[in-house]
This record gives structure tokens, sequence and C-alpha cells, in this order.
């Protein structure tokens, strides 16, 4: 049971954690920290928080559990203003989707009480930002990975990891580096390859024909390019190494399929495109 939450950055994942331990009865009090008072003005009013504050020496000496849900190139300067008002007993965690620089900036600034930051990254999500996107069961049946320092608790990676049960999802842990290798193929790489082939179409001559003609497999491919450009760009800094391994990769794969396509090699290319969906058959279903 969580006494006081603190949510830094009432956006969809910390508002959807906020609404899913208020539905299960495990948190008596959220408040939310902020930028943009209107944000928060209107977490309150749907009730993804219970109140608000903008000053941190307010509400962080009292919240037992704080999440940290701001894009990751805001972090820094969320660990700064946390650092001088943090509670011995209180709980740091966050939502980043890349964890090595995160972990790197919490080091520094935090100091000793880093030991207080068990570091975190909800699998889940939809391309919508804001309070106005929070909904309670975006966590059901979904992954949540921690990557815990060598300096935590046991007992504040279980009260994490517990947390994170209520809210509907289950737990695995491992080290920031592999997270980021195995995000940067799953998540960050999609991501970039979405936005590029939408900017790609939209520079052509006949854009508006283009997407007139836009049917199911591009709306597919394509949904998640209407995700948050600031959280993309921030990611992409951030987990750079990976994701550049991983494009390099599928560098090398497109090259393959641009050979096989420019010699009408039929064999490469079925061999090429059921190899892909046997893969896919066997892990997505
Ligand atoms: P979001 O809906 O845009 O919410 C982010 C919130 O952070 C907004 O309420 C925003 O407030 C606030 N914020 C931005 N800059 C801030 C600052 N400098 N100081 C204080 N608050 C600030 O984004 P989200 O999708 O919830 O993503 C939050 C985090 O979760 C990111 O680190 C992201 O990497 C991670 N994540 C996202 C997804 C996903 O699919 N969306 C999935 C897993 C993890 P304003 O309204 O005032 O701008």
């Amino acid at each position: 049971m969580i006494n006081h939450l603190c949510v830094i950055g009432v956006g969809l994942i910390g508002g959807s954690l906020s609404l899913a331990l208020k539905k299960a009865g495990y948190v008596k009090q959220v408040t939310g920290l902020g930028r943009s008072i209107e944000n928060l003005e209107k977490a309150k009013q749907l009730g993804v928080i219970d109140d608000y504050e903008t000053d941190y020496a307010k509400v962080i000496p009292k919240a037992d559990m704080i999440f940290v849900s701001v894009p990751i190139g805001a972090m820094s300067e969320v660990f700064r203003k946390i650092e001088p008002h943090l509670n011995k007993h209180s709980i740091i965690t966050d939502g980043g989707s890349a964890k090595h620089t995160i972990i790197e900036s919490a080091t520094k600034i935090l100091g000793v009480k880093v030991n207080q930051f068990v570091p975190g990254h909800p699998i889940a999500g939809t391309e919508n930002s804001g309070a106005e996107a929070a909904f309670d069961s975006l966590y059901q049946k979904r992954r949540v990975i921690l990557t815990p320092l060598e300096s935590n608790s046991t007992d504040d990676v279980a009260k994490v990891s517990e947390m994170w049960n209520i809210a509907g999802a289950k737990v695995d842990e491992m080290g920031a580096r592999h997270h980021d290798l195995v995000l940067a193929g799953t998540s960050h790489l999609p991501h970039v390859l979405a936005f590029a082939l939408v900017d790609c179409l939209n520079n052509v001559d006949d854009v508006d024909e283009i997407f007139k003609y836009a049917a199911g497999g591009f709306r597919d491919f394509t949904r998640i390019a209407s995700s948050d450009p600031v959280m993309w760009r921030d990611i992409c800094v951030n987990n750079s190494e990976a994701i550049l391994a991983m494009m390099q990769s599928y560098q090398q794969d497109l090259d393959n399929l641009k050979e096989a396509i420019h010699n009408s090699d039929s064999e490469e290319l079925l061999k090429i495109f059921t190899n892909a969906k046997k893969a896919r058959d066997n892990f997505c279903m």
C-alpha cells in the first residue's frame, strides 16, 4: 500500500499508473508535479490525480513513492529538483524508455541517495500524450522491466515490483545495457523506421495522392509515427549506440532485399519473406 504517490509528469505513462493504482485501492493520495498548470488542472479534473503542486519542496518530503514520467531529456532537471527534499524513506522510480543514461545522470545528481532510485520501464504505451491520454488498463497483462542498481535495497525493489503487479503488469529484471539493446530492436528501431517512412513519403511530389490511397498496411506500419516527437528525439539521443547498431543490421537486410529485387531473384525474396512471416507468427501470436 502506498500512502502518498507523487507523479512527476502526469501524461500517458504517469497518469495511467496513478489511475490503475487508484482503481485497485492501493494508493491513498496522488499528487501531480509538472510543468504546465493546464495539464495538471486537466489531470485533477479527470480524476487522474487528487491534487497538484509546482513546488517540489512541498511534496517530495511527504511522498513515499515518487514516479518520474517526464521525457528523458527532462529527467536530469527533475532529479536536481528532487534531491534537496528527498526523505530517506522515500523510493524514486521512473518510466523512461532508455535506462543507461538515466542511471548515469541519477548517479551524478543524487549522489549517495541514488540507492533510493529503482529504474524501470513499462513496455506499454500508445501514440497519445498528456493527462487526457491516460487510462487505468494500460498496464494490464503488459511487462515492466526493472534495471535495479547494486546499491538498491531488496525491499525497495520489491515495493516497486509490487506496485507494478498491482497495476496489472508482470515484472522482469535485467541490466540497463541489456535493456537498452533489447528495446533498441523491438521498440526504438520500429519507431525510427515509421518516422522515416512517413517523412520520406511526405517529401515526394505526389504526397496528396500517396496519403489519399494509404490503406491498412500503411496505417498499421505508421501509427507509431504519430507519437510525441520530443519523447522520441530524447530516446534516440539517449540510446544512440544501440539504435545505431540495430540500424546498421537493418540496413544490411534492406541492401539484401534491394539486390534481390534488382535481380528479380524470386527465390531469395520468397526465402526472406517466409522466414520473416514464420518468425512473426511464432513470436506475436
Ligand atoms: P507524455 O504523455 O507527454 O507525458 C509527459 C509529461 O511530462 C507531460 O505531462 C509533460 O507536462 C511533463 N513534462 C515534460 N517536460 C517536463 C519538465 N521539464 N518538467 C516537468 N514535467 C515535464 O509522455 P509519456 O508518453 O507519458 O512518456 C513519459 C515517459 O515515459 C518518457 O520518459 C518515455 O520515454 C516513457 N515511456 C513512454 C511510452 C509511450 O509509449 N508513450 C512507453 C514507455 C515509456 P506538460 O504537459 O507540461 O508538457
